[in-house]
């Protein structure tokens, strides 16, 4: 399993951004997003479009989001603009997860991440060493991690299906058999 951990959650102002670390999760192949239990309105908002959209997607809060990194039972990826290059440490990680099945936590903070994330993570991780986003890092590093192949996901149980078009919209509803 791929699971997502998003640190740190200012409600009202991080909204967005937590919101959109859980549907980048979604979107891009991760199994579970994790939130701060702070977060309800932005696990609503997953929650609401895996129900639209299809899954499997677990959204999920946690009141302890420290915990989860120290008691991880498998490999924890920890996105960092300090980190070692993504191009330079990702096929030891897609090693360290494939080919073991170890669960891999990939973690992405909101402000300031305490020292220990660094210390307890097994690869801390920059897309680019430059300041960015932890929206824009996680999709990155997902599409990395899967080389792509997250791009032909089949979703299961939506209502609302997106048909790919050169313009215009076309959003059918699915008929259940
Ligand atoms: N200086 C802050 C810190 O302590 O890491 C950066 C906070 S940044 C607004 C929020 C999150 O975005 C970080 O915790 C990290 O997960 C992610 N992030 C930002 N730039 C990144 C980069 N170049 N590579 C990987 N992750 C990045």
């Amino acid at each position: 399993a791929v699971v997502v951990l998003r640190l740190g959650h200012r409600p009202g102002r991080d909204e967005r951004m937590t919101t959109h670390v859980g549907l980048t999760a979604r979107a891009l192949g991760a199994d579970r997003v994790l939130l701060p239990d702070n977060a309800g309105q932005s696990l609503e908002t997953v929650a609401d479009i895996t129900d639209r959209f299809g899954g499997p997607f677990e959204v999920e809060l946690t009141d302890s989001p420290y915990g989860v990194v120290r008691g991880w039972d498998g490999v924890v990826v920890h996105l960092t603009m300090y980190g070692e290059r993504v191009q330079d440490v990702e096929a030891d990680i897609r090693s360290a997860h494939f080919e073991t099945g170890k669960p891999l936590l990939i973690v992405v903070g909101a402000e300031k991440v305490p020292f220990d994330v660094y210390e307890e993570a097994d690869w801390n991780v920059g897309v680019t060493n430059q300041p960015h986003s932890e929206v824009a890092s996680l999709a990155v590093f997902l599409d990395r991690l899967f080389e792509g192949r997250e791009l032909e996901c089949e979703w299961e149980d939506a209502e609302k299906r997106v048909f790919p078009t050169e313009t215009g919209k076309r959003v059918e509803s699915v008929s259940e058999e």
